[in-house]
């Protein structure tokens, strides 16, 4: 049954904080076909905000990323001239309103990759727990100065 058309989209937009559709993007990527491609999906998905998901048997990169023109108020900053993705999405079925995407999977974390992987591929990768060490003033600063957790 087709769902009712909503009357005021900004009624069901102001709930929804931070507004979910512009705090993300989402793009395709090759699926992975070897050891390489699937190392390199870990080390994507090692970064903060990044997932991957499987739709209709493509795979996607999902960052979480919140758009600069999203206002305080919960606002588009530039309505009248956002992109044509923005302008296209569906308010009836979206992040908010919608629970089902159709995703075969979706990976949100380093371990659920690499369990998925060693499950469904011939390729094996171990897992140890991460030690973080203790954080002190010294290591803190040359992990400012390098950019790395090395
Ligand atoms: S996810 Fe849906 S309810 Fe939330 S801001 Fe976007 S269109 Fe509005
Ligand atoms: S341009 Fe506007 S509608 Fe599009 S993601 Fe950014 S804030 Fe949201």
């Amino acid at each position: 049954m087709a769902k009712a058309k909503i009357k005021d989209p900004w009624d069901q937009c102001k709930k929804c904080l931070p507004a979910k559709c512009c705090t993300y993007f989402a793009l395709q990527v090759d699926e992975p076909e070897s050891r390489k491609d699937y190392e390199a999906m870990l080390w994507q998905i090692a970064h903060k905000g990044v997932s991957f998901y499987i739709y209709r048997k493509g795979w996607y990169m999902m960052v979480e990323t919140v758009c600069n023109f999203l206002r305080d108020d919960n606002k588009c900053a530039i309505y009248e001239t956002r992109p044509y993705i923005c302008r296209e999405h569906s308010i009836e079925n979206c992040e908010y309103t919608g629970d089902d995407y159709g995703w075969t999977e979706h990976f949100k974390s380093y371990k659920e990759l690499l369990d998925w992987i060693n499950e469904n591929t011939n390729y094996r990768f171990k897992y140890k727990e991460p030690d973080y060490g203790r954080p002190n003033a010294k290591g803190r600063k040359l992990k400012a100065m390098v950019g790395c957790g090395s």
